[in-house]
């Protein structure tokens, strides 16, 4: 048997390989480029035309550039007229955000249990959390696969509940068809690095409610408007703005955007090129006892953001930590996503405790997620491949 290289072994890599990566081409650079040299570094013109795309790209009416994914999460929950005294069902796999944006509104978040084989939220235990205060829902598409929204839409509806989608992991996605963004209340989607597209910063919500709309394009911009039917009071003349309602500054700028855009034109290939890996990787595991792999449901035609492996909780040999450590020597360096959100001491001082949702603790103490880019090579896929075999082997 090969010697690990945390014990001394050679490594399966030579050079470090991260759980993710940006890619960023000529283009972009160049868009980003024709943006600061024209007069309009915010507020311009890339704003209305990254908004566009993502319409086309999603199949939503109306989208609304904003600075970031938390921003986003926090326009829907304050669009969602969330406030004290409201409960809002999240699903605890996920960055803490998606929960944060419940409580910035002054509501309170109530996690249901994820489904243990496709790791998104169970609807049947949304169903058994649901009280007369239920008022909305934040769904994460985990991993980038489409929750089960053929059960979700059919509470929304029963229950009358706000849909908000976190579909920060999920831009290409689509659910029987419709493209992730085009079917929920409002659906927030993230720019960061580590996601699918990237403009530095950057996030977006989408919708079909024009009220809506127009109430998200205030919010961004301070809670001002310019548009006479939206104002309580008689406009003084042409500069004349009211502030109507108290919002925030949570605009993109122009350069973002116009990365934004850029990177929205390899969409395609980068959706193609992760679906490539993850079936490599797939196969590869598909056999081994070890080793869980996530249940794609056929509902899902997902462009998956993230690559979980998963530690069979009775049969494997080695814990999540010997895995990290052994692999992360081996130059394959890997990140657990995610903590439960009610684990974070944050949530505990709110006075949630641990073992409210069973599945979801024990995914967090098995999984890690592999590198999964559009970077990646074929051999840097192999490379991953044999490093988890190399440590399962060692451990078996
Ligand atoms: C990244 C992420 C966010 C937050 O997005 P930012 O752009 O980093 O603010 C929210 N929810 C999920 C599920 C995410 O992965």
């Amino acid at each position: 048997m090969e010697q690990l290289a945390i014990f001394g072994g050679k490594p399966v890599r030579e050079t470090a390989i991260g759980y993710g990566r940006q890619f960023i081409d000529n283009a972009d650079i160049q868009a980003v480029v024709d943006v600061l040299k024209s007069p309009w570094l915010t507020c311009g013109p890339q704003i209305p035309a990254l908004e566009q795309k993502l319409c086309e790209i999603t199949g939503a009416k109306y989208a609304v550039a904003v600075s970031n994914g938390t921003a986003a999460l926090h326009l829907a929950a304050m669009a969602a007229n969330i406030g004290p005294g409201d409960e809002v069902i999240v699903s605890p796999i996920t960055f803490a955000a998606s929960a944060n944006c419940v409580l910035y509104c002054g509501g309170t978040p109530v996690f249901a249990d994820i489904d243990p084989e496709t790791y998104n939220i169970d609807p049947a235990s949304i169903r058994s959390k649901i009280t007369d205060k239920t008022k909305a829902m934040v769904i994460v598409d985990y991993t980038g696969q489409a929750a089960d929204y053929d059960e979700i839409e059919k509470i929304a509806r029963e229950y009358n509940l706000i849909l908000i989608e976190d579909a920060a992991h999920a831009i290409g996605t689509k659910h029987n068809g419709r493209g992730v963004g085009s079917y929920a209340d409002m659906t927030t989607f993230s720019f960061h690095p580590v996601k699918t597209v990237t403009a530095g910063e950057g996030g977006a919500i989408t919708t079909n409610d024009e009220k809506i709309y127009r109430q998200l394009l205030r919010l961004r911009a301070h809670g001002i408007t310019r548009n006479q039917d939206e104002m309580a009071n008689e406009s003084h003349g042409p500069w004349y703005n009211e502030q109507v309602e108290l919002g925030y500054n949570y605009r993109l700028t122009d350069i973002q955007a116009a990365l934004a855009s850029s990177q929205l034109d390899k969409l395609p290939a980068f959706v193609a090129r992760r679906k490539e890996i993850v079936a490599k990787y797939d196969e590869a595991f598909a056999d081994i006892p070890e080793l869980i792999v996530q249940k794609e449901i056929a509902a899902s035609d997902t462009a998956r953001h993230l690559y979980i492996l998963n530690l069979h909780p009775e049969k494997a040999k080695c814990t999540r930590r010997q895995m990290y450590d052994a692999l992360y020597a081996e130059n394959v360096c890997t990140q657990v996503h995610y903590l439960p959100v009610y684990w974070h001491s944050h949530y505990e001082k709110l006075g949630y405790q641990k073992g409210l949702c069973p599945n979801a603790e024990s995914l967090y103490e098995h999984e890690l997620s592999l590198p999964l880019f559009y970077a990646m090579t074929d051999e840097d896929v192999e490379s991953v491949i044999a490093a988890v075999k190399k440590v399962l082997d060692f451990y078996r």
